[in-house]
């Protein structure tokens, strides 16, 4: 079973227009209506993949019910949605002018470390009663504590588990404060490229660059560490070992969530005790099944097998020197 953690979902709209005009009233046709959450989507890859899934977080208001009945007659996963008084958050995405995206995104309600800690503390009762292989945190959380990701895998390291594997796909002042304390280190992690280049303060121009970086102190003792790269694949690291991943070149129809569809691509992998190297081969393909889909965190395991067999997965050897390949 295979636990996941979205602090922040959202109800997400989509418009299209062809031409928008700030300043003026534009006009749209109904949006397309979709749940946001990356550990909702990670959830569902995984679910699509044959785990069983819990999905936990917060829900409120009106659209924290429209997200929770959607994702129930989804069937995929058990829920375990803590209600909020302040409502569910909304993510508008204007569709216009060829292929710009300009977004709206409402901040959502603030988690308090309480509530944080009572979600905690009943995916402890949870697992109480049954085994739980894999945990993940996915996403923002709207909190005045910016230790707060920090704070709950000391949580869950001291409480719940030193074993399961945690698998903290964050950002920002959340992952930086994770990074910088001594204390307790999540499993894995997935910056992608640019925000590997944020945490260090760097641009990050290749992943002949990105690579060397992923020596970097903030990075010490944790199991794994994945740099997503997009269409040009991944580079993960494994205590000393470095790898390269190369994908093929596929035709895409929505990227959007790739990086959470690897996520549960990854969890559902270590449950199922994969190689380093099939993991990082199902994480992978699991991000370009989705990149397939229109709809987010979807994948299709036939294509993810089919995938698996295209994806080239190198050993580095850690040369300051030495090109990629
Ligand atoms: P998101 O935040 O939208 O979930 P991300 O930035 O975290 O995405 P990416 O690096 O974009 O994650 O993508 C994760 C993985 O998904 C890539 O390593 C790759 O395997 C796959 N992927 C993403 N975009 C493409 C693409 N255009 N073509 C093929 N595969 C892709």
């Amino acid at each position: 079973m295979i636990i996941t953690v979205t602090m922040n979902p959202s109800l997400d709209h989509a418009y299209f227009i062809d031409h928008f005009s700030p300043g003026i009233v534009n006009r749209f046709q109904t949006p397309r209506k979709s749940i946001g959450g990356k550990g909702i989507n990670a959830g569902r890859a995984a679910s699509l993949s044959g785990a069983k899934v819990i999905i936990s977080g917060f829900l409120g208001g009106d659209l924290g019910q429209i997200v929770g009945r959607d994702l129930k007659d989804e069937n995929l996963f058990e829920l375990m949605m803590l209600p909020v008084s302040e409502e569910t958050r909304r993510a508008i995405t204007v569709m216009h002018d060829g292929n710009v995206h300009t977004e709206i995104v409402e901040s959502g309600p603030e988690v308090s470390d309480e509530q944080a800690f009572h979600l905690m503390n009943e995916i402890k009762e949870k697992l109480n009663k049954e085994n739980a292989s894999v945990i993940t945190i996915n996403g923002s959380v709207n909190s005045n504590n910016k230790h707060l990701y920090k704070d709950l895998l000391k949580y869950i390291r001291t409480e719940i588990s030193n074993e399961i594997p945690v698998l903290m796909d964050i950002s920002g002042e959340q992952l930086l404060s994770l990074l910088e304390s001594d204390e307790y280190k999540p499993t894995f992690i997935k910056p992608n490229i640019h925000e590997l280049g944020e945490l260090i303060g760097k641009s990050i121009p290749s992943k002949e660059v990105a690579i060397h970086e992923m020596s970097h102190s903030l990075f010490n003792d944790i199991d794994y560490i994945m740099v997503s790269c997009g269409a040009e694949g991944a580079l993960f690291k494994a205590g000393d070992i470095y790898y390269n991943v190369e994908i093929p070149t596929i035709d895409i129809i929505n990227p959007t969530g790739s990086g959470d569809a690897t996520v549960g691509g990854f969890a559902y992998a270590l449950e199922e005790k994969y190689s380093i190297e099939d993991t990082l081969k199902y994480a992978m393909a699991c991000g370009m099944s989705n990149a397939q889909h229109a709809e987010v965190g979807v994948i299709n395991k036939h294509d993810v097998e089919l995938f698996m067999n295209q994806i080239q997965v190198k050993q580095y050897k850690f040369e300051p020197t030495k090109a990629i390949g």
